[in-house]
């Protein structure tokens, strides 16, 4: 993600620091729950359908089928689920059996005696929360980043339980839907689904299918796709380079929003990007240029770095940014030779480190 580092250095300095054994049913997730599930829980694979209707003011409703290993716990397994009042009925099948469940302070509690080590499936109806939804009059993108998939759809909303995804959207006619990938683990932070009316294209590179939904329609902006395919194209093959390790996932799609709040989020197969940077004028800058290559390069360096290889939690967010933003940062300075690139860092990033280091 660009630009999103005050927003998780914040999550990261609110953790609570009071383990209390059982874990405590309290708003949100600590890392002392996300440590005690991590030890429990694990091979996720999330079966999701969400029903999305025309109208941005009826709920999206969905189902989900939520298959992984226990190992056994002392107390009862708390699934993350927001959402607002009403919008859960307390009924959950566990391993074939229907039962009533709390739900309190946005965690589904799975009492553990309908639990058995093993496989098990829990599955349930639910009404989503909007508030990560992004809503528009004809369109909606997910944006769960750092933890907020819980208040739309059940589920273990912490960085270390990866798991497989597999998504059903049922949109109105003539909507276009674009989801992170299926094939491969990947946390909840980077789950997306984005649904509504949307252009899309197509193209290859290299023997690699690049999809782009996206809602402008001058001919002249539009016609820069080419260019955003042949940087991402030019990204991946860098990385695979430079790595000595292959695009990590089945696919590469991406999605450009009008009025993104974020430079762009690295959902893989999905990934957003905000309209203003990969559609430019008629006569955009070097700088833009560059930004633009820059844009496109760090989200795909976080299919290496943050995607592929994830932080167990927040504290280390910082990690996939830096290694994203300092191959970045190669690819610029091969790309644009004329540009005075120590002159940009001593800039951008020295007076920033030092006062930095100060404190
Ligand atoms: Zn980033």
């Amino acid at each position: 993600m660009k630009r999103l580092y005050t927003f998780f250095m914040a999550a990261a300095l609110c953790l609570s620091s009071n383990a209390a054994t059982p874990i405590n049913v309290v708003n949100g997730i600590s890392q002392e729950l996300a440590v005690s599930r991590a030890a429990i829980v694990g091979n996720i694979t999330y079966d999701l359908t969400f029903n999305i209707p025309a109208s941005k003011t009826e709920a999206v409703k969905g189902n989900a089928t939520i298959t992984f290993i226990y190992k056994g716990g002392k107390t009862d397994l708390q699934l993350d689920f927001q959402g607002a009042p009403s919008q859960f009925d307390g009924l959950c099948v566990v391993n074939g059996k229907q039962i009533a469940v709390a739900w309190q302070d946005e965690h589904i509690l799975i009492p553990r005696k309908s639990l058995r080590r093993g496989k098990n499936i829990i599955s349930m109806s639910f009404i989503s929360g909007d508030k990560s939804l992004n809503r528009n009059a004809d369109y909606l993108y997910t944006l769960f980043v750092p933890e907020h998939a819980r208040s739309v759809f059940p589920c273990f909303d912490q960085p270390d339980l990866k798991a497989l995804f597999r998504t059903r959207l049922n949109v109105p006619e003539g909507w276009e839907t674009i989801t992170s990938v299926s094939t491969e683990r990947i946390p909840t932070y980077l789950f997306s689904f984005v649904a509504g009316k949307f252009s899309k294209q197509t193209q290859e590179r290299n023997g690699r299918t690049f999809t782009a939904l996206y809602r402008e329609t001058d001919a002249k902006k539009v016609a820069q796709l080419d260019t955003v395919f042949d940087i991402a194209d030019h990204s991946i093959r860098w990385f695979e380079d430079y790595t000595g390790i292959k695009y990590p996932f089945s696919s590469y799609g991406f999605v450009v929003l009008p009025g993104y709040q974020f430079g762009g989020m690295e959902h893989p197969g999905a990934i957003q990007f905000t309209d203003h940077e990969i559609f430019l004028g008629e006569h955009p800058t070097p700088e833009e240029l560059q930004t633009r290559v820059e844009l496109i390069a760090h989200e795909t360096a976080h299919c290496w770095f943050g995607d592929d290889v994830t932080m167990r939690w927040f504290n280390d967010v910082w990690t996939k940014e830096v290694f994203a933003n300092f191959l970045t940062s190669k690819i610029a300075k091969q790309l644009f030779p004329d540009v005075n690139h120590d002159l940009n860092f001593l800039r951008m990033y020295q007076t920033r480190a030092l006062s930095t280091d100060r404190t």
